[in-house]
């Protein structure tokens, strides 16, 4: 019996594998064919100026929609899309979309900075610079309104060689902010040697108000000695907003004021403040 259910259990745990690993192929091939399409959607989550409450920036975030399974989220796709290098299309695409639309809002006259994710393998992409070279030359491009988001992660290596690249980045008039800060396991010495011109303090600090405001200060005042940006991710309360606001946070973003959303809302949404 105890070898019959040696067996079982085996062919069980062969199975369970098989599935995964099937899924997985399944997911890859389904990525590949969605990139293709062009099924992948940039949405804009308002970034707000913390004192006057105005939008001034908008980050976008990129959705599937998928043609029978509907809207899938980036935690669905992006760690395969790195993993199997997919990010390199998939990545061009959501810059070449961004800017599209950044510079369709520059013709409008809308003042508005807009910040795209780049991922760490995207990052290492020799091609990026191309890319980035590319949209920077196109017409009525917003020069200096771009932002590049990325995280600690990203800037963990070569200090001279990562140094170098962003220089490059920054010359062509693009900005770079760390995303997701605090969370990373990077060398502090290091980032702020970097050309950084915005610091996002983490959802997990902010959520975590009042009792992690000591750490939010630190990074408030990081940024005012730095001259960085001090932007908070992920504001979800009133109450969240008001401390930002009385210690002196530069911007935000949350629920609290919206959540991601399409062009056509986020167009509605900035209208609604004016
Ligand atoms: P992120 O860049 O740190 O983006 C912030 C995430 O927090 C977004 O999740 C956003 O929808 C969510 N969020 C915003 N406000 C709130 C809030 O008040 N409460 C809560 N609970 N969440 C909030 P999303 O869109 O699912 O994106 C997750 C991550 O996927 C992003 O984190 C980013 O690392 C990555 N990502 C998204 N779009 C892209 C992209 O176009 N390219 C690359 N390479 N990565 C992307
Ligand atoms: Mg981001
Ligand atoms: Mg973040
Ligand atoms: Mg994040």
């Amino acid at each position: 019996a105890s070898k019959k259910a040696g067996r079982d259990q085996v062919t069980f745990f062969t199975d369970e594998m098989g599935t995964a690993a099937k899924a997985r192929d399944l997911l890859e091939i389904e990525l590949a064919r969605g990139i293709e399409n062009d099924e992948f959607v940039l949405h804009y989550q308002p970034r707000i100026d913390v004192a006057s409450g105005q939008v001034v920036g908008a980050e976008g975030l990129v959705r599937w929609m998928h043609p029978t399974r509907g809207l899938i989220l980036p935690s669905d796709f992006i760690a395969v899309c790195e993993e199997t290098g997919l990010i390199e299309d998939l990545g061009r695409k959501v810059l070449e979309q961004g800017c599209e639309q950044a510079i369709k809002w520059h013709r409008a006259g809308l003042e508005l900075d807009v910040s795209l994710n780049v991922s760490p393998r995207q990052f290492s992409d020799p091609a990026l610079l191309e890319t980035l070279f590319r949209l920077a030359n196109l017409p009525d491009f917003p020069l200096g309104h771009i932002e590049l988001e990325v995280t600690e992660n990203v800037l963990i290596g070569d200090p001279d060689a990562i140094a170098e690249k962003l220089k490059a980045i920054t010359a062509m008039g693009y900005n770079i902010a760390i995303d997701d800060f605090g969370t990373g396991y990077s060398n502090l010495a290091y980032i702020l040697r970097f050309p950084l011109t915005c610091i996002k303090i983490d959802r997990s600090f902010i959520s975590q108000l009042p009792s992690s405001g000591p750490l939010v200060q630190l990074i408030i005042s990081l940024g005012e000695q730095t001259g960085a940006m001090v932007v908070s991710e992920g504001v979800e309360t009133h109450k969240q907003l008001d401390w930002l606001r009385k210690h002196d946070c530069a911007q935000a973003q949350g629920h609290v004021i919206a959540p991601p959303l399409q062009v056509a809302k986020f167009e509605s949404f900035l209208a609604k403040g004016r």
